[in-house]
């Protein structure tokens, strides 16, 4: 069978299977499951892997919800990635049942490509994205090694083919400083907020005169008791961004100077954490974008390489980005005004235009697989764009 017969193949494929996929999609959202508590979404998920012929490992890495489906056997491996976490309060508001099911979907009738050209298809089960990063954790338990390509979509407003996403790392700040009665003996106190506001115009300051990509924010979490005594202590939470590693590790030392000089100028003591998980920036690899681009195309969706309008988040699938060619493709469910993680995004996510994308999402990633394992010259192509030329 010639490749554009196997993608008509595949297409009929994701058709025949639309029914259990809606299904699934809908239950998945109609219980959202916050990270690392995805029970219900990962058995349903693998139980539909299981009955379509994959081999499924259920909590691999030491993480109950995660899982590995594989079909077919040996080289090349080509990873389809779900996420299926949702958010606190507003529930599935980031569509993540989506990215689960069209995940499922295309891995399902990736099948044909591995049947017709050898090779595998692997269904990779991510949990807790929005909270905790879970791709990292995986990431460092070796789950994406030696894999070829690593593919996932996600839904948006715009069809495009990859996602800019910056590096990300979040720290904790505590002040300690010595509380006194604010009126009768200020002199005897160290003032624990104070420090703390300090840091935010230190940081306020800083934000001038750094890259226009980078983003620094923050939140006070803890800012004294009581306006008569001075605060003894304080605390917040902050967030350094930047388009590459390098640079974001420059920021996160500038930053810390913040909170160092205001240390000294207040007299209170400062302590930090950094997370421990570090989001790294997405690397877009840009043959595998080019060809979901052109299946996109196929299925009517007029997709862009690259996105038309800067978004800057962070995503877990940024870390996967580094060890193995990966994209992380956007189909668009919505009009550009609904907002990711608004609950017009979670109605969105179970809407007809939600189950196209889905479908659509599903097929795309299906027939991608197939090019890849259809076309040595693709392989090497791809290895070379991440690798560099031998
Ligand atoms: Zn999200
Ligand atoms: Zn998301």
């Amino acid at each position: 069978m010639n490749i554009d017969e196997l993608k008509k193949s595949i297409i009929e494929d994701v058709e025949n299977q639309s029914r259990s996929l809606k299904e699934i999609t809908r239950k998945i959202h109609s219980n959202p499951e916050l990270g690392f508590h995805e029970e219900q979404a990962s058995e349903l998920l693998t139980d539909y892997l299981k009955g379509n012929d994959f081999t499924v490992e259920l909590g691999i890495c030491r993480l109950p919800t995660a899982f590995k489906a594989v079909y077919g056997k040996g080289k090349p491996e080509i990873a389809i990635l779900a996420e299926y976490d949702a958010l606190p309060e507003i529930g599935h508001a980031c569509g993540h049942n989506i990215i689960a099911t069209s995940a499922v979907g295309a891995g399902v009738a990736a099948r044909l490509a591995v049947d017709e050209y050898g090779g595998s298809v692997l269904v990779i089960g991510t949990p807790a994205e929005e909270l905790y990063g879970g791709k990292i954790v995986m990431a460092e338990r070796n789950a994406f090694n030696n894999l070829d390509a690593a593919m996932m979509v996600h839904p948006g407003t715009t069809d495009t083919a990859t996602t800019e996403a910056l590096a990300c790392h979040s720290l904790d700040v505590e002040f300690i400083g010595k509380s006194t009665h604010a009126a009768a003996s200020p002199e005897e106190g160290i003032n624990a907020l104070e420090a703390l506001l300090l840091s935010f115009m230190g940081i306020n300051s800083l934000r001038q005169h750094i890259r226009s990509t980078a983003r620094i924010h923050g939140v006070v979490t803890n800012g004294g008791e009581a306006a008569n005594i001075v605060p003894a202590y304080s605390s917040g939470n902050f967030i350094v961004r930047a388009a590459d590693n390098v640079y974001l590790e420059e920021l996160e030392e500038r930053v810390l100077d913040c909170f160092r000089g205001a240390a000294k100028a207040t007299g209170a003591e400062m302590k930090y954490k950094w997370d421990d998980v570090c989001y790294s920036p997405m690397r877009n690899n840009l043959t595998l974008a080019g060809l979901f681009a052109a299946n996109m195309k196929i299925l009517g969706r007029n997709t862009s390489i690259s996105e038309p309008e800067r978004s800057f988040g962070s995503t877990d699938m940024g870390n996967v980005s580094q060890i193995v060619p990966a994209i992380h493709g956007i189909v668009s469910i919505a009009d550009k005004n609904v907002l990711v993680h608004s609950p017009e995004f979670a109605d969105a996510a179970i809407s007809d235009r939600g189950i196209e994308g889905m479908i659509d999402g599903a097929k795309a990633m299906a027939m991608t697989v197939a090019d890849i394992l259809s076309n040595s010259d693709i392989q090497t192509a791809i290895k070379e764009e991440f690798y560099g030329s031998p």
